[in-house]
């Protein structure tokens, strides 16, 4: 065949460039084809289809084929790879901090996806590059910021974000180092529940894994701010440079956030008192966190949305923490997480938006960009490509919630939260682990019969007798998990999941808990009942002995 000829059937493959209304028909059809597959998948579930595991032996032996095929063969092939998927949304799923993304973000996903923009400079961007300050103005507001001074842009992650604070606090502590490479060493100051993208930055930017000096925690998870002078003395003493504090306002697995106005009073102090001429930089890991700030002017007193007592505790106690966030040099938000968009929506701010100069390349190293347009945040960006599909995403969920929705979608994640919580500590078997944290998700641990688990987490905390129950007890509750993540891949309760060590004892031992991450709006009271129900019929069955059997 006369490659013309079947250049005109390549041709129908793409959305058409000029108006075609019959094509576009079939554009949107085909989309329909792919969401009807997908809905065939849909039970009571928490998954799609049935259970499937990823058969990589099989992939690596796929080829391309010489002749291409039609749309219509190349749809069921996709789809087939959500086989086996978690629906994030699902009442029944309360796996991570994974939200399920609305419909005004998957459409905001959808346009750039489709047209393309390139973030590099408003060259390729055009109106996405105003999109792209505008979510930057709209979250500096939200943060405490002063969206005149703050800028940002959106990058590949919260890892990203933390890379982006980092290297500016890097130039600030050894100014030159992005031309003349590091030729003195820094520290990078973090919490023990720092997120392990702290190391990877420090691997990636050349600091080194062995100089993030990992500084001890409270038991509510927050960083022990005694601790992190010490260790910052430490460093300044012996002549070391700090390139970043790292505040964590949520980690990962327990939700605990730190004293950042505690920690900026002491950077202030310090650098004052050792005459540092550059201000150490702190970055605010509020990936998690920074959703909290719609809080900031709730009205907790008159609490108009009608959140229990326990959850405007919770939710107060939380933005009182929150709110110093606008004291961060910068600040990582991850709309992927508490913002209910699809991956990847990171964006990171810093408090004066001059900083990216610091980190800015000179123009001459791009040649082919910039020749017009106003607006380049490719010449300080890590990525020279940037997708139009972060921004929108934030900016359709900024403008679809607004605050109002986000305190309902938050306060009820924290509202189930707590009703779990509560039915946990009123059961002699089971404890809550990170009763000091205040979100929506929740550690705990389940018991045999005749611990008292009122005493139980202090002496396996803190007692050497106690380690070899300790990891007796941590086997225990692998156990119960196993069974009840195969009881809700069948269908019947909750997913939820487990962490291997949500903090370490005294002696270094990691503490296994079960967690519960609660974001799905359709989450109700039944559901977290049903929690309790599973995992204490998955005891028993462990004390049975049927543990290491997958339930029925
Ligand atoms: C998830 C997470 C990160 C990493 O963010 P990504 O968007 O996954 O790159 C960093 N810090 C904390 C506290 C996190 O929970």
């Amino acid at each position: 065949m006369h490659y013309q000829e079947l250049l005109e059937k390549l041709r129908q493959a793409f959305p058409q460039p000029v108006s075609d209304p019959v094509h576009d028909g079939y554009v949107v059809f085909s989309i329909l084809r792919a969401l009807d597959q997908v809905d065939a998948l849909k039970s009571q579930a928490p998954i799609l289809g049935v259970p499937t595991e990823p058969n990589y032996e099989q992939a690596r032996k796929e080829r391309v084929d010489e002749q291409g095929r039609v749309l219509e063969a190349v749809i069921p092939e996709l789809v087939r790879y959500l086989q086996g998927m978690f629906i994030w949304g699902h009442p029944r799923s309360q796996i991570n901090v994974v939200p399920n993304p609305s419909i005004a973000s998957i459409i905001g996903v959808l346009l750039p996806l489709t047209y393309n923009p390139n973030l590099c400079s408003d060259e390729g961007g055009r109106r996405f590059s105003e999109a792209e300050v505008r979510a930057t103005a709209m979250a500096a507001d939200l943060v405490g910021y002063d969206p005149a001074l703050a800028g940002g842009v959106f990058t590949f992650g919260g890892t990203g974000g933390l890379l982006y604070g980092v290297k500016v606090g890097l130039e600030k502590a050894v100014p030159g180092s992005s031309r003349g490479g590091l030729k003195e060493g820094a520290v990078i100051l973090a919490s023990q529940q720092s997120h392990y993208s702290c190391l990877n930055v420090a691997s990636w930017l050349g600091i080194g894994q062995d100089n993030v000096i990992s500084v001890p925690t409270h038991l509510d998870n927050s960083i022990q701010i005694p601790a992190l002078e010490q260790a910052a003395r430490e460093a300044l003493s012996a002549g070391r440079k700090i390139a970043a504090i790292v505040a964590t306002m949520g980690s990962t697995d327990a939700f605990g956030i730190d004293d950042l106005r505690s920690i900026s009073t002491l950077r202030n102090r310090l650098a004052e008192e050792f005459s540092l001429v550059y201000l150490p930089h702190i970055h605010a890991d509020a990936v998690i966190g920074w959703a909290w700030s719609v809080f900031n002017d709730y009205d907790f007193t008159q609490n108009p949305l009608g959140f229990r007592g326990r959850t405007v505790r919770a939710l107060a106690a939380a933005q009182h923490d929150i709110q110093h966030l606008r004291l961060a040099d910068s600040i990582g938000i991850d709309f992927h997480k508490t913002g209910y968009t699809p991956y990847i929506s990171s964006l990171v701010l810093f408090r004066d938006g001059r900083d990216f100069d610091r980190i800015a390349r000179s123009r001459e190293t791009m040649p082919y960009l910039y020749q017009s347009g106003t607006c380049h945040p490719g010449m300080y960006t890590l990525e020279t490509t940037r997708s139009g599909m972060g921004p929108m995403a934030a900016l359709a969920n900024l403008m679809m919630f607004g605050k109002q929705g986000y305190r309902t979608l938050l306060g009820h994640a924290v509202e189930m939260a707590e009703v779990l919580r509560e039915m946990i500590e009123s059961h002699p078997n089971l404890t809550v682990l990170n009763g000091e944290n205040v979100g929506a998700v929740t550690l705990f641990r389940a018991y045999p019969d005749g611990v008292d688990t009122f005493s139980v987490k202090a002496r396996e905390r803190s007692e050497a007798g106690y380690r070899k129950l300790l990891l007796a007890h941590n086997e225990y509750n692998r156990q119960i998990f196993q069974r009840v993540h195969a009881e809700a891949l069948a269908g019947a309760g909750v997913a939820i999941s487990l962490t291997n060590c949500y903090r370490q004892t005294d002696f270094g031992d990691p503490i296994v808990a079960l967690k519960s991450y609660v974001l799905s709006p359709f989450s109700d009271e039944n559901r977290m009942q049903s929690i309790v129900k599973h995992v204490l019929s998955a005891r028993e069955a462990v004390d049975r002995g049927e543990g290491a059997k997958a339930a029925p």
